[in-house]
């Protein structure tokens, strides 16, 4: 939102914005309406008692100084008449003030801790809620956002929703109520006196309006700068190895201090408004004092009464500081709640249909009957493509970078649907089943394998999560893992770090072949490594895939010359369409596209001898 395009906003304009998503709120907090009441009744039962104190004061008060007798002269009536009966009357009454100032006290840290409780839960639930539905989203909501962004959203702006749900929520009944039975009391003790000291109390709200227009604004801009740092932040760490090998240290740590330099400028802003409120505050409220002071002089007040009305007056200022708050804090929860209703307001852009039914069994027969598919619209990225795999086929998917591979490969798995065709799965439309039991049913070796920060039996084991240790052993041998596996120092046991970077590339690539072999699902996605292994570990890495692609429907992207050696069928993708389709020898016979494809992409990097054909 522009910050021209709203000049004015009132504060009935901000409730009214607040309340949206704050309605949108409620259910978060509806499970845990009995702590909230609790915390409410503490709340009103809290102003109710800060009302009583001034009252209290002056009841102690008109005791102890009995209309203006001295304390001798007291206790010597107390000799004289009445005794002990009178001195224990004194304590009782002397003991109001503590009582009742405990009673305030542990009613307001009620309230504090019953609303803490439940924004905390809130809070939670509703980090849990945006999480659950980030991880539901499609591929092309991830293509679209930023990883920090999203981390920042999730962490921060839960965060600033619930706090400022707890302050508002606390404040909310508990300040202003208290500022209405506060003014009551005063009311009531000496109307005169108090409409000429509270007369001053709506100039108190000029400050607060024209300062909390301004904390609004940087606050808005302060959260906007986090999201900033947390994307910074996140491409540092995650790229730290492309930022190393370019030098590039120097202008990541260039970019997180402009980050942190408009995050200073705009806390500072935030600060200065909202400390400068509290002293004009205490200014108008010292001048309201004075005029106190100038009314008792002309009016003859008591001093017991005097006292009475200024501790009222003293009491009122900290509820009035607390609803000052309040616009600021609306600001940043409405800031913070809308960012996270946007999120959960975007539908994952594939879904089960209402009507889809679980794959159980697989033969692993796939077909696409034309099928094209754009990912930004007039550009396809594959078009009108159709073949047939029968099951237990290999196929492989060859042509230049950009060709459409990925793609056939993405849409298989329906992180994309196609605007044109359809994909069967033997014999159903792939729309018609459920995502989940369509991908229980497709293991993706990737060629950027992704690994955990955890023990190496855990990221096998998340293959398949029920298997047991001895078939994520036997996963683990299948793959040609289990020797370097117990040469590490905890064996399966030992921790990985972060994308598997104390493991070689080639053992990497292992481990998440033994992922796929636990799996055990009958069709097998290949998207090969581009980058060359040492001999040693391409060869395990060729056998370990030739085990896994055992009796599987197989279809990979291709960059091995053993791959198209092997595969039944080979299509070539050019401009994402289909251009030559057959075996590696018929095509190297018939098709120029292909013969020219063979030898710059396979053939240049291996020795003529070894490749046992003509
Ligand atoms: P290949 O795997 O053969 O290299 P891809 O299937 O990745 O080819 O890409 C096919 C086309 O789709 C290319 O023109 C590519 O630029 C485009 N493309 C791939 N992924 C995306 C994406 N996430 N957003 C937009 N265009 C994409």
């Amino acid at each position: 939102m522009s910050n021209a395009s709203q000049p004015k906003i009132s504060l009935l304009q901000l409730v009214r914005a607040a309340w949206t998503p704050y309605k949108r709120m409620l259910p978060f907090l509806q499970p845990y309406w009995k702590q909230f009441a609790w915390a409410m009744l503490c709340g009103v039962s809290y102003a109710g008692v800060n009302g009583c104190i001034p009252l209290a004061a002056k009841y102690v008060g008109e005791h102890v100084f009995k209309s203006g007798a001295t304390q001798a002269e007291l206790l010597r009536a107390a000799d004289a008449n009445q005794g002990s009966h009178l001195t224990s009357t004194i304590i009782l009454v002397c003991a109001l003030i503590p009582i009742t100032m405990i009673t305030r006290s542990i009613l307001s840290y009620l309230n504090s801790y019953y609303m803490m409780w439940v924004s905390l839960r809130a809070l939670s639930d509703m980090r849990q809620q945006l999480f659950n539905h980030l991880v539901s989203q499609s591929l092309d909501f991830f293509n679209r956002s930023k990883a920090g962004q999203l981390i920042s959203r999730v962490m921060n702006d839960t965060n600033n929703a619930q706090s400022a749900l707890v302050m508002i929520a606390s404040d909310v009944i508990k300040a202003p109520l208290s500022v209405i039975v506060g003014i009551a009391v005063l009311v009531r003790i000496d109307w005169k006196f108090s409409l000429t000291t509270l007369v001053l109390l709506p100039i108190c709200m000029i400050p607060v309006l024209v300062f909390g227009k301004k904390i609004r604004k940087a606050g808005k801009a302060a959260d906007n700068e986090a999201g900033i740092m947390s994307v910074i932040l996140q491409e540092s760490f995650a790229g730290i190895r492309m930022i190393k090998g370019f030098g590039r240290e120097e202008y990541q740590i260039k970019l997180f201090r402009k980050s942190s330099e408009a995050q200073f400028h705009n806390s500072l802003k935030i600060r200065r408004s909202g400390d400068i409120v509290q002293p004009l505050i205490e200014s108008v409220s010292a001048l309201g004092v004075s005029l106190a002071l100038l009314y008792v002089y002309t009016g003859q007040m008591s001093a017991v009464k005097f006292l009475a009305l200024l501790a009222g007056l003293f009491l009122l200022y900290e509820p009035v500081k607390r609803i000052s708050r309040i616009p600021l804090q609306l600001q940043r929860c409405i800031t913070s709640a809308t960012n996270i209703f946007n999120l959960l307001d975007i539908a994952p852009s594939i879904q089960d249909q209402p009507s889809a039914r679980e794959l159980i069994h697989v033969q692993g027969h796939i077909e696409f009957q034309g099928v094209s598919f754009s990912y930004v619209p007039d550009k396809k990225a594959v078009s009108n493509i159709s073949f047939s795999i029968q099951s237990g086929c290999r196929y492989a998917l060859v042509g230049a970078s950009g060709a459409g591979k990925s793609t056939i490969l993405s849409l298989l798995l329906r992180f994309y649907d196609p605007q044109e065709g359809r994909i069967l799965f033997d014999g159903k439309d792939v729309l018609s089943l459920t995502q989940k039991s369509l991908r229980n049913h497709i293991s993706l070796v990737s060629q950027d394998t992704f690994l955990f920060h955890d023990t190496i039996y855990e990221n096998i084991r998340y293959g398949r999560l029920d298997a047991s240790q001895s078939e994520v052993e036997e996963a683990a041998h299948l793959a040609f893992a289990h020797h370097f596996i117990l040469e590490q120092p905890q064996g399966y046991n030992t921790i990985i770090g972060d994308k598997g970077c104390q493991l070689s590339g080639g053992q990497q690539q292992r481990l998440s072949i033994a992922r796929a072999i636990l799996k055990n699902a009958p069709i097998l996605l290949l998207d090969e490594a581009t980058s060359a292994l040492d001999s040693e570990s391409e060869h395990m890495i060729q056998s370990a895939l030739e085990r896994l692609a055992q009796n599987r429907t197989t279809i990979a992207i291709a960059h091995r010359l053993s791959t198209i050696l092997k595969s039944d069928q080979i299509i070539v993708m050019e401009g994402g369409r289909i251009v030559e389709e057959g075996p590696h020898l018929q095509l190297l016979d018939q098709s120029m596209i292909y013969r020219k494809l063979y030898e710059l992409q396979f053939l240049s990097h291996v020795p003529q001898e070894a490749l046992g054909i003509s």
